[in-house]
Protein backbone atom coordinates (compact mmCIF):
# COMPACT_ATOMS: atom_id res chain seq x y z
CA UNK A 1 0.00 0.00 0.00
CA UNK A 2 1.63 3.27 -1.27
CA UNK A 3 -0.64 5.89 -0.06
CA UNK A 4 1.44 8.90 -0.48
CA UNK A 5 -0.26 8.20 -4.01
CA UNK A 6 -2.71 10.26 -2.59
CA UNK A 7 -2.31 14.15 -1.65
CA UNK A 8 -2.13 14.64 2.13
CA UNK A 9 -0.76 17.51 4.34
CA UNK A 10 1.33 16.23 7.29
CA UNK A 11 0.20 18.08 10.51
CA UNK A 12 -0.75 15.56 12.85
CA UNK A 13 2.46 14.33 15.47
CA UNK A 14 2.91 10.84 14.24
CA UNK A 15 3.43 8.18 15.58
CA UNK A 16 0.99 8.21 17.88
CA UNK A 17 2.23 6.41 20.51
CA UNK A 18 1.58 2.79 21.94
CA UNK A 19 1.79 1.98 25.39
CA UNK A 20 0.76 -0.78 27.71
CA UNK A 21 -1.72 -0.17 30.69
CA UNK A 22 0.11 -2.30 33.36
CA UNK A 23 -2.39 -0.95 35.99
CA UNK A 24 -5.71 -1.42 34.38
CA UNK A 25 -4.89 -4.70 33.18
CA UNK A 26 -3.99 -5.70 36.65
CA UNK A 27 -7.24 -4.28 38.09
CA UNK A 28 -9.17 -6.26 35.95
CA UNK A 29 -7.35 -9.12 35.97
CA UNK A 30 -7.85 -10.14 32.60
CA UNK A 31 -5.97 -9.90 29.02
CA UNK A 32 -2.86 -7.58 28.78
CA UNK A 33 -4.19 -4.17 27.56
CA UNK A 34 -2.46 -1.83 25.38
CA UNK A 35 -3.13 1.81 23.80
CA UNK A 36 -3.00 3.59 21.18
CA UNK A 37 -2.71 7.27 21.92
CA UNK A 38 -4.80 8.75 18.90
CA UNK A 39 -5.58 11.50 21.53
CA UNK A 40 -2.63 12.48 20.63
CA UNK A 41 -1.97 13.41 17.30
CA UNK A 42 -1.29 17.08 18.45
CA UNK A 43 -4.01 19.77 16.69
CA UNK A 44 -5.30 22.19 19.06
CA UNK A 45 -5.86 18.85 21.29
CA UNK A 46 -6.01 16.09 18.95
CA UNK A 47 -8.15 12.95 18.15
CA UNK A 48 -8.90 10.56 15.55
CA UNK A 49 -10.64 13.69 13.27
CA UNK A 50 -6.65 14.81 12.31
CA UNK A 51 -5.84 11.71 10.83
CA UNK A 52 -8.80 12.06 8.32
CA UNK A 53 -7.94 16.12 8.41
CA UNK A 54 -4.44 15.54 6.70
CA UNK A 55 -6.06 14.00 3.48
CA UNK A 56 -9.75 15.69 3.16
CA UNK A 57 -7.95 19.29 3.37
CA UNK A 58 -5.13 18.44 0.82
CA UNK A 59 -8.31 17.42 -1.44
CA UNK A 60 -9.73 21.26 -0.54
CA UNK A 61 -6.89 23.08 -1.38
CA UNK A 62 -6.20 21.03 -4.41
CA UNK A 63 -9.73 22.41 -4.94
CA UNK A 64 -8.82 26.09 -4.55
CA UNK A 65 -11.19 26.10 -1.37
CA UNK A 66 -11.05 28.69 0.49
CA UNK A 67 -13.62 27.71 3.25
CA UNK A 68 -14.35 24.93 4.61
CA UNK A 69 -18.02 23.85 6.21
CA UNK A 70 -18.46 20.58 8.42
CA UNK A 71 -21.03 19.74 11.08
CA UNK A 72 -21.39 17.30 14.35
CA UNK A 73 -23.23 17.22 17.33
CA UNK A 74 -22.56 20.35 19.80
CA UNK A 75 -19.35 19.07 21.91
CA UNK A 76 -18.04 17.98 18.10
CA UNK A 77 -14.47 16.62 18.42
CA UNK A 78 -14.44 17.04 14.54
CA UNK A 79 -15.73 20.19 14.21
CA UNK A 80 -13.10 21.72 16.56
CA UNK A 81 -10.14 19.48 14.80
CA UNK A 82 -11.79 21.22 11.74
CA UNK A 83 -11.91 24.84 12.89
CA UNK A 84 -7.85 24.34 14.41
CA UNK A 85 -6.87 22.91 10.86
CA UNK A 86 -8.76 25.45 8.73
CA UNK A 87 -7.00 28.52 11.44
CA UNK A 88 -3.52 27.66 11.04
CA UNK A 89 -4.15 27.03 6.95
CA UNK A 90 -5.80 30.15 6.72
CA UNK A 91 -9.43 29.10 5.48
CA UNK A 92 -12.78 30.19 6.75
CA UNK A 93 -14.56 27.69 8.80
CA UNK A 94 -18.49 27.30 9.08
CA UNK A 95 -19.99 24.81 11.81
CA UNK A 96 -23.24 23.38 11.96
CA UNK A 97 -24.01 22.24 15.45
CA UNK A 98 -26.83 19.94 15.83
CA UNK A 99 -28.58 19.67 19.11
CA UNK A 100 -28.38 16.25 19.38
CA UNK A 101 -29.06 15.76 23.08
CA UNK A 102 -31.33 18.50 24.11
CA UNK A 103 -29.16 19.89 26.83
CA UNK A 104 -29.73 23.29 28.12
CA UNK A 105 -26.30 22.94 30.58
CA UNK A 106 -24.49 25.57 29.79
CA UNK A 107 -21.19 23.93 29.85
CA UNK A 108 -22.40 21.59 27.35
CA UNK A 109 -23.62 24.67 25.09
CA UNK A 110 -20.41 26.87 25.97
CA UNK A 111 -17.32 25.18 27.27
CA UNK A 112 -15.31 22.16 26.39
CA UNK A 113 -15.50 21.97 22.37
CA UNK A 114 -17.68 25.02 21.88
CA UNK A 115 -15.34 27.37 23.36
CA UNK A 116 -12.60 25.57 21.66
CA UNK A 117 -14.76 26.15 17.98
CA UNK A 118 -15.00 29.89 19.05
CA UNK A 119 -11.46 30.53 20.31
CA UNK A 120 -10.39 29.14 16.91
CA UNK A 121 -12.32 31.64 15.01
CA UNK A 122 -14.95 29.23 13.74
CA UNK A 123 -18.64 30.46 12.56
CA UNK A 124 -20.83 28.56 14.64
CA UNK A 125 -25.16 27.86 13.35
CA UNK A 126 -26.44 25.32 16.31
CA UNK A 127 -29.61 23.75 14.62
CA UNK A 128 -32.20 21.63 16.04
CA UNK A 129 -32.20 17.86 16.65
CA UNK A 130 -32.87 15.53 13.18
CA UNK A 131 -32.07 18.51 10.61
CA UNK A 132 -31.10 17.25 7.36
CA UNK A 133 -27.05 17.99 8.03
CA UNK A 134 -26.22 17.45 3.96
CA UNK A 135 -29.15 19.94 2.89
CA UNK A 136 -28.00 22.62 5.47
CA UNK A 137 -24.45 22.54 4.71
CA UNK A 138 -25.23 22.48 0.83
CA UNK A 139 -27.43 25.13 1.54
CA UNK A 140 -24.38 27.49 3.49
CA UNK A 141 -22.18 26.14 0.49
CA UNK A 142 -24.69 27.91 -2.20
CA UNK A 143 -25.02 31.01 -0.04
CA UNK A 144 -21.33 31.42 0.48
CA UNK A 145 -20.51 30.59 -3.60
CA UNK A 146 -22.98 33.35 -4.20
CA UNK A 147 -20.62 36.12 -2.30
CA UNK A 148 -17.75 34.67 -3.93
CA UNK A 149 -16.25 31.88 -1.89
CA UNK A 150 -15.54 28.58 -2.85
CA UNK A 151 -16.25 26.45 -0.04
CA UNK A 152 -15.73 22.90 0.25
CA UNK A 153 -17.71 20.48 2.35
CA UNK A 154 -16.22 18.06 4.96
CA UNK A 155 -18.89 15.49 5.80
CA UNK A 156 -19.80 14.62 9.48
CA UNK A 157 -16.80 13.09 11.25
CA UNK A 158 -14.76 13.73 8.06
CA UNK A 159 -16.16 10.06 7.02
CA UNK A 160 -16.18 9.37 3.55
CA UNK A 161 -12.98 7.47 1.20
CA UNK A 162 -10.63 10.17 1.37
CA UNK A 163 -10.91 11.02 5.41
CA UNK A 164 -10.78 7.03 5.79
CA UNK A 165 -6.95 7.02 4.24
CA UNK A 166 -6.16 8.35 7.45
CA UNK A 167 -7.02 5.05 9.20
CA UNK A 168 -5.87 2.75 6.32
CA UNK A 169 -2.99 5.03 7.22
CA UNK A 170 -3.14 4.32 11.41
CA UNK A 171 -3.33 0.51 10.53
CA UNK A 172 -0.03 0.42 8.80
CA UNK A 173 1.33 2.69 11.27
CA UNK A 174 0.49 0.31 14.47
CA UNK A 175 1.25 -3.14 12.81
CA UNK A 176 4.35 -1.59 11.99
CA UNK A 177 4.86 -0.36 15.31
CA UNK A 178 3.90 -3.69 16.95
CA UNK A 179 6.34 -5.39 14.68
CA UNK A 180 8.92 -3.62 15.92
CA UNK A 181 8.16 -4.59 19.98
CA UNK A 182 7.43 -8.14 18.50
CA UNK A 183 3.96 -7.64 20.71
CA UNK A 184 0.71 -10.06 18.94
CA UNK A 185 -2.34 -8.18 18.97
CA UNK A 186 -4.81 -10.64 18.97
CA UNK A 187 -8.17 -7.57 19.00
CA UNK A 188 -8.16 -4.04 18.29
CA UNK A 189 -11.25 -2.25 20.04
CA UNK A 190 -12.61 1.47 19.56
CA UNK A 191 -15.58 3.95 19.83
CA UNK A 192 -17.40 3.81 16.55
CA UNK A 193 -19.53 6.72 15.06
CA UNK A 194 -19.61 8.02 12.01
CA UNK A 195 -17.89 5.10 10.77
CA UNK A 196 -14.66 6.54 9.37
CA UNK A 197 -12.26 5.63 11.79
CA UNK A 198 -13.23 1.68 11.68
CA UNK A 199 -13.62 1.67 7.78
CA UNK A 200 -10.06 2.99 7.10
CA UNK A 201 -8.76 0.76 10.19
CA UNK A 202 -10.23 -2.42 8.69
CA UNK A 203 -9.84 -1.44 5.27
CA UNK A 204 -5.76 -1.38 6.36
CA UNK A 205 -5.37 -4.66 8.14
CA UNK A 206 -7.17 -6.60 5.35
CA UNK A 207 -5.14 -4.80 2.97
CA UNK A 208 -1.75 -5.98 4.90
CA UNK A 209 -3.16 -9.59 5.77
CA UNK A 210 -2.50 -8.94 9.23
CA UNK A 211 -5.43 -11.53 10.72
CA UNK A 212 -5.98 -8.90 13.34
CA UNK A 213 -10.03 -8.21 14.20
CA UNK A 214 -11.38 -4.89 15.41
CA UNK A 215 -14.57 -4.56 17.15
CA UNK A 216 -16.12 -0.63 16.83
CA UNK A 217 -17.73 0.05 20.44
CA UNK A 218 -21.04 1.69 18.74
CA UNK A 219 -22.15 5.17 20.16
CA UNK A 220 -25.47 5.95 18.60
CA UNK A 221 -27.00 3.60 16.00
CA UNK A 222 -27.79 0.30 16.56
CA UNK A 223 -25.60 -2.86 15.30
CA UNK A 224 -27.18 -4.07 12.32
CA UNK A 225 -26.89 -0.15 10.91
CA UNK A 226 -24.07 0.67 12.25
CA UNK A 227 -22.22 -2.17 10.65
CA UNK A 228 -23.81 -1.72 7.28
CA UNK A 229 -22.80 2.20 7.85
CA UNK A 230 -19.34 0.99 8.14
CA UNK A 231 -19.13 -2.01 5.33
CA UNK A 232 -20.30 0.62 2.83
CA UNK A 233 -17.50 3.02 3.69
CA UNK A 234 -15.15 0.08 3.85
CA UNK A 235 -16.01 -0.96 0.56
CA UNK A 236 -15.77 2.47 -1.12
CA UNK A 237 -12.00 2.70 0.85
CA UNK A 238 -11.15 -0.67 -0.38
CA UNK A 239 -12.12 0.51 -4.21
CA UNK A 240 -10.09 4.10 -3.56
CA UNK A 241 -6.93 2.24 -2.61
CA UNK A 242 -7.29 -0.42 -5.55
CA UNK A 243 -7.96 -2.88 -3.37
CA UNK A 244 -11.70 -3.75 -3.73
CA UNK A 245 -12.76 -6.50 -2.58
CA UNK A 246 -10.64 -6.91 0.47
CA UNK A 247 -13.05 -6.15 3.27
CA UNK A 248 -15.95 -9.09 3.65
CA UNK A 249 -19.02 -8.16 5.47
CA UNK A 250 -17.82 -10.70 8.53
CA UNK A 251 -14.70 -8.19 8.71
CA UNK A 252 -17.34 -5.48 10.43
CA UNK A 253 -18.06 -5.99 13.70
CA UNK A 254 -20.15 -3.50 16.21
CA UNK A 255 -20.86 -3.80 19.87
CA UNK A 256 -23.77 -1.82 20.30
CA UNK A 257 -25.03 -2.50 23.52
CA UNK A 258 -23.13 0.06 25.59
CA UNK A 259 -24.90 2.94 24.00
CA UNK A 260 -27.73 3.59 27.09
CA UNK A 261 -30.50 6.39 26.82
CA UNK A 262 -28.46 8.01 23.13
CA UNK A 263 -25.65 9.30 21.91
CA UNK A 264 -24.11 12.24 24.38
CA UNK A 265 -26.19 10.90 27.01
CA UNK A 266 -24.30 9.80 29.74
CA UNK A 267 -24.33 6.08 31.17
CA UNK A 268 -22.97 4.58 34.47
CA UNK A 269 -20.63 2.34 32.76
CA UNK A 270 -19.13 5.71 30.70
CA UNK A 271 -18.33 7.35 34.01
CA UNK A 272 -16.42 4.00 35.53
CA UNK A 273 -14.10 3.88 32.51
CA UNK A 274 -13.58 7.88 32.63
CA UNK A 275 -12.69 7.79 35.97
CA UNK A 276 -10.98 4.59 36.36
CA UNK A 277 -8.67 5.50 33.08
CA UNK A 278 -7.67 8.54 34.85
CA UNK A 279 -6.96 7.15 38.12
CA UNK A 280 -5.01 3.97 37.63
CA UNK A 281 -3.46 5.27 33.84
CA UNK A 282 -3.18 9.10 34.04
CA UNK A 283 -5.24 8.45 30.56
CA UNK A 284 -8.43 11.26 29.72
CA UNK A 285 -11.11 9.93 28.10
CA UNK A 286 -14.18 11.41 26.72
CA UNK A 287 -17.76 11.48 27.70
CA UNK A 288 -19.27 10.57 24.44
CA UNK A 289 -16.91 8.10 22.20
CA UNK A 290 -13.80 6.67 24.21
CA UNK A 291 -15.69 6.87 27.72
CA UNK A 292 -18.27 4.18 26.49
CA UNK A 293 -15.65 2.44 24.18
CA UNK A 294 -13.93 1.47 27.32
CA UNK A 295 -16.37 0.98 29.30
CA UNK A 296 -18.00 -1.49 26.43
CA UNK A 297 -14.11 -3.11 26.87
CA UNK A 298 -14.28 -3.43 30.52
CA UNK A 299 -17.26 -5.09 30.52
CA UNK A 300 -16.57 -7.43 28.18
CA UNK A 301 -13.15 -8.20 30.01
CA UNK A 302 -15.61 -8.62 33.30
CA UNK A 303 -17.32 -11.21 31.17
CA UNK A 304 -14.50 -12.61 30.34
CA UNK A 305 -14.85 -12.47 26.42
CA UNK A 306 -11.20 -12.59 26.01
CA UNK A 307 -8.37 -15.04 26.76
CA UNK A 308 -6.51 -14.05 29.89
CA UNK A 309 -3.35 -14.14 28.00
CA UNK A 310 -4.60 -11.76 24.76
CA UNK A 311 -3.32 -8.55 24.19
CA UNK A 312 -5.76 -5.73 23.40
CA UNK A 313 -5.17 -2.70 21.98
CA UNK A 314 -7.53 -0.05 22.76
CA UNK A 315 -7.44 3.05 19.67
CA UNK A 316 -7.79 6.17 21.46
CA UNK A 317 -9.95 8.31 19.67
CA UNK A 318 -9.84 11.82 21.34
CA UNK A 319 -12.60 13.80 22.92
CA UNK A 320 -11.68 14.45 26.17
CA UNK A 321 -11.71 18.55 25.66
CA UNK A 322 -15.45 17.26 25.64
CA UNK A 323 -15.10 16.77 29.48
CA UNK A 324 -15.30 20.35 30.35
CA UNK A 325 -19.14 20.34 28.39
CA UNK A 326 -19.81 17.39 30.70
CA UNK A 327 -18.49 18.68 34.44
CA UNK A 328 -21.30 18.42 36.45
CA UNK A 329 -22.20 14.73 35.41
CA UNK A 330 -19.27 13.76 37.23
CA UNK A 331 -20.67 15.06 40.54
CA UNK A 332 -17.76 15.18 42.47
CA UNK A 333 -17.76 16.17 46.09
CA UNK A 334 -17.17 19.28 47.37
CA UNK A 335 -14.49 20.39 48.83
CA UNK A 336 -12.88 22.87 51.68
CA UNK A 337 -12.87 26.56 50.48
C1 LIG B 1 -15.51 11.02 15.98
C2 LIG B 1 -15.01 10.30 17.15
C3 LIG B 1 -15.06 8.89 17.22
C4 LIG B 1 -15.70 8.04 16.18
O1 LIG B 1 -14.98 7.98 14.98
P1 LIG B 1 -15.78 7.78 13.61
O2 LIG B 1 -14.75 7.79 12.58
O3 LIG B 1 -16.74 8.94 13.54
O4 LIG B 1 -16.52 6.49 13.69
C5 LIG B 1 -14.51 8.27 18.32
N1 LIG B 1 -13.97 8.98 19.33
C6 LIG B 1 -13.92 10.32 19.32
C7 LIG B 1 -13.33 11.02 20.48
C8 LIG B 1 -14.44 11.03 18.23
O5 LIG B 1 -14.39 12.37 18.24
Amino acid sequence: MHLSRFPRLHFAHLPTPLEPMPALSKVLGGPNLWIKRDDCTGLAGGGNKTRKLEFLLADALDKNADTIITQGATQSNHARQTAAIAAKLGLECHLLLEDRTGSDKVDYNYNGNVMLDQLLGANLTKVAADTDMNAAMESIASELRDNGKKPYIIPGGGSNEIGALGYVNAALELVHQANSQSLKIDHIIHATGSAGTQAGLVTGLMAMNSQIPVMGIGVRAPKQKQESNVFALAERTADYISASGVVARKDIVANCDYVGDGYGIPTDGMLEAVTMLARYEAILLDPVYSGKGMAGLIDLIRNKKFADNANIVFLHTGGAQGLFGYREVFDFPAYTQ
